[in-house]
């Protein structure tokens, strides 16, 4: 059975952290699916196509990597895309104690679907989206947290 993996978050926008998280995963699963969650009531700095454009760009010569969107539960998208597992990175002790809980919540909404966890590289440990936007909207610079061929304008 193809190993498939979920690597779910916002993505707003993808960073260099979302991306070594992504590539260090390949060598464990079939397929990996980066997936844009589409919640109504959360506002974002950059529409979806932009997101999800720029995913496609980043892993563009990675036939295992999949990009899509979902709206609804994590736990049901996987069901439908048949993945068995969600991916998700950790950067430090307040990660740990989210995720944890969102990991525990989910194994009770489907205990088929295992969460994995990888630690983040110490090199991009204080990335963040949040304060890649605040950047962002203060003119700075932002490259050196984006991919290589990313560039957000
Ligand atoms: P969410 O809105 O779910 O927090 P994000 O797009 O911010 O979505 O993050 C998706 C996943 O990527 C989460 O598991 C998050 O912990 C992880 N992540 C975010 N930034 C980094 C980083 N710099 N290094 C490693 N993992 C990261």
């Amino acid at each position: 059975m193809e190993r498939i993996a979920v690597f779910p978050g916002s993505f707003d926008p993808i960073t260099k952290g979302h991306e070594d998280i992504v590539l260090r995963a390949l060598p464990l699963f079939d397929k990996v699916i980066v997936a844009i969650g589409v919640n109504s009531k959360k506002t974002t700095m950059f529409p979806l196509e932009r997101r999800l454009e720029w995913i496609k760009t980043v892993f563009g010569e990675h036939e295992k990597v999949h990009v899509d969107s979902y709206e609804g539960l994590t736990v049901d998208f996987c069901r439908t895309v048949g993945a068995q597992y969600m991916l998700r990175g950790l950067r430090n002790t307040l990660d740990f104690e989210y995720e944890k809980g969102i990991a525990q919540m989910n194994h009770e909404l489907n205990s088929d679907i295992e969460t994995v966890f990888m630690m983040c590289d110490p090199r991009y440990s204080a990335i963040n989206s949040s304060i890649v936007r605040d950047i962002i909207r203060n003119n700075g610079e932002t490259s050196q947290f984006l991919p290589d061929r990313i560039t957000v304008v």
